[in-house]
């Protein structure tokens, strides 16, 4: 009964997107990877240049890791970019190119979790294997009355049993695609409209007056904050640039010099302390140092508090540390940076 009732809402209602109604794995795949932690408005365009860009997993495969980070530039969470490559390199050298089509073989594939082998195998080969997302949490937590704390596994596994047995088994693509849009468009976080809804008369939240306190979300990780003094080191027409190293944020992106402190500096002793850091850097220390922009840029876990500065040398510094290297101002475009560099470049 649910999944007929929600199949029929879908035929009506449901979202036309360029990724829904095909069934080329590879292309499911980019959709999925791009559209977690991402709006689909914004998704949609990154798509497009992807499936443009990179026709075939080969194509992806074969592309530099570069040129695929520059690709993803803006869309945040740069790992899924690493992982989306790393994944194609191991299809296209382990795998001879063909996708894998069980949910075991897709799940193995780097970057791919429960929500996305499942999402892969039922949109691509009708697979019953129900998703499980924010959307999916909140509805199905509502309708039952589940109130066991979401993000555990003890969750994903009681969540995964109730919808193994309401999935539709001949279209579990549609049904699965039907319960995130009836969750995201329907049943909102805040503010749903339950008495018009097409569950109402079976839904335990609405009966009991719940539906705000569902679903119970397990404790939040605390939010550390950041300090991050860029340094935009400038002569003639050359600045210097360096690469984020592994094990940490932005892997592999460009951005400008950094010098990063456990705490803010203090205003009065800001000058000293960045022209020390330029000395050590560069063996002597700039003509002029001015302040620049100072900038907030959130992520899930962690608040940067970015303080941008110019250091003008009126020609090249006596050394250039090796993890720096120099670049054109029109140079520095091409790179993938990150967003917050972008910002403070936009902004010159
Ligand atoms: S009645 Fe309200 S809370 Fe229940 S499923 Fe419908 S929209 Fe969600």
């Amino acid at each position: 009964m649910f999944a007929k009732k929600l199949l029929t809402w879908y035929q009506e209602f449901g979202r036309k997107l360029p990724w829904r109604g095909i069934d080329n794995p590879y292309h499911i795949w980019l959709s999925e990877i791009i559209l977690q932690q991402t709006r689909i408005e914004q998704g949609r365009s990154y798509y497009e240049h992807f499936v443009k860009e990179y026709p075939t997993v080969i194509d992806l495969a074969r592309a530099s890791e570069e040129k695929v980070l520059k690709s993803w530039q803006g869309l945040g969470y740069y790992s899924r970019a690493r992982n989306l490559h790393a994944a194609a390199q191991y299809v296209a050298d382990q795998l001879d190119g063909h996708f894998p089509d069980t949910y075991e073989g897709i799940l193995a594939l780097k970057g791919v979790g429960k929500y996305t082998a499942a999402a892969i195998a039922s949109f691509a080969y009708r697979l019953p294997y129900p998703v499980i997302d924010g959307n999916v949490y909140r509805l199905v937590s509502r309708l039952y009355g589940i109130y066991t704390p979401i993000g555990t596994d003890q969750a994903y596994n009681e969540f995964e049993r109730l919808l193994l047995n309401l999935i539709d088994k001949e279209r579990p693509d549609l049904f699965n695609q039907a319960i995130m849009d009836f969750g995201s468009i329907y049943c909102k976080p805040t503010g749903c409209d339950c008495e018009n809804c097409i569950f109402c008369q079976e839904c335990v939240a609405f009966r009991d007056g719940k539906v705000e306190l569902l679903p119970v979300r397990s404790q939040k990780i605390a939010i550390k904050e950041r300090f991050f003094y860029y340094i935009d080191i400038r002569w003639d027409d050359c600045l210097l640039v360096q690469q984020r190293q592994a094990g940490d944020i932005w892997q592999g992106l460009y951005e400008l010099p950094l010098y990063e402190t456990e705490r803010p500096i203090e205003p009065s002793r800001m000058e000293s302390e960045i022209m020390q850091v330029l000395q050590n850097w560069l063996g002597a220390p700039p003509a002029a140092l001015e302040l620049g922009p100072e900038m907030k840029h959130q992520l899930t876990h962690r608040t940067i508090k970015a303080q941008f500065l110019t250091a003008k040398y009126d020609s090249k510094p006596p050394k250039i540390p090796e993890k720096m290297r120099v670049t054109r101002p029109n140079e520095i475009k091409s790179l993938p940076i990150s967003r917050l560099i972008d910002r403070y470049l936009s902004k010159l």
